[in-house]
């Protein structure tokens, strides 16, 4: 009896072994995933993984859908570098795109474009007032955001509404850069939505 339990205790040891080997590999797998995917600095995804995501989805619309591709860039970005300094530079990006992540819904895409640039993918969007309130809703929260903080930042932003099937990545992307073009000319700070 002694030796049949001792047995099992080395058995069940053994198992939770092998066990939490096991779990490490899968913890390690998942963060080597995530490393590979995302933007480290923000958490959101990185560019080729953001972009394949949202072309998959544009390839696979139906003509009753509608989804929009925006742009924000950070407007006169390297004044704030310049002005307040690269850490505070940096605050700013994860600012920014802890923010889209809020006015995003779980399901939808925000992607690091690069640099002070970001792509936003919204799915299943109802109309332009709905859009247009969201954005609205992300603005508000970073002039809030610099306002307390006293350090002039904000975005410019196109967002190009997906109406139905047969559109193409490149096509949207285009399209968005320039809504962005045009609202910086426009004079920054500000949305222009096509
Ligand atoms: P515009 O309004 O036309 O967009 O002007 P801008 O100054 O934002 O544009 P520009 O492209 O000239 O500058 C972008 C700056 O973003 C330059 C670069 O040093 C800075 N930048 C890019 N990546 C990072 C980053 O990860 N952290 C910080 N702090 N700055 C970055
Ligand atoms: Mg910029």
């Amino acid at each position: 009896m002694a030796i049949f339990f001792s047995t099992m205790i080395i058995f069940i040891d053994n198992m939770m072994k092998v066990s939490e080997d096991w779990s490490d590999t899968k913890k390690d797998l998942i963060l080597s995933e995530f490393r590979a995917s995302h933007d480290l600095m923000t958490g959101v995804w990185n560019k080729t993984y953001g972009l394949k995501n949202i072309k998959d989805y544009i390839e696979n619309m139906s003509d009753d859908e509608m989804a929009v591709l925006g742009f924000v860039d950070i407007d006169d970005f390297k004044a704030v570098n310049d002005t307040f300094g690269h850490e505070v530079g940096d605050f700013w990006i994860c600012e920014i795109a802890k923010t889209l992540e809020a006015i995003c819904a779980s399901e939808d895409i925000v992607c690091r474009y690069g640099g002070d640039e970001f792509v936003i993918f919204m799915k299943n969007m109802k109309d332009s007032d709905e859009l247009a309130s969201r954005i609205e809703q992300f603005q508000n929260i970073i002039h809030k955001n610099a306002n307390e903080r006293q350090q002039d930042v904000h975005c410019s932003m196109g967002l190009y509404q997906i109406i139905g099937a047969g559109h193409s990545l490149d096509e949207c992307i285009k399209k968005a850069d320039e809504l962005v073009y045009e609202a910086k000319e426009k004079g920054k700070n500000t949305y222009i939505i096509g």
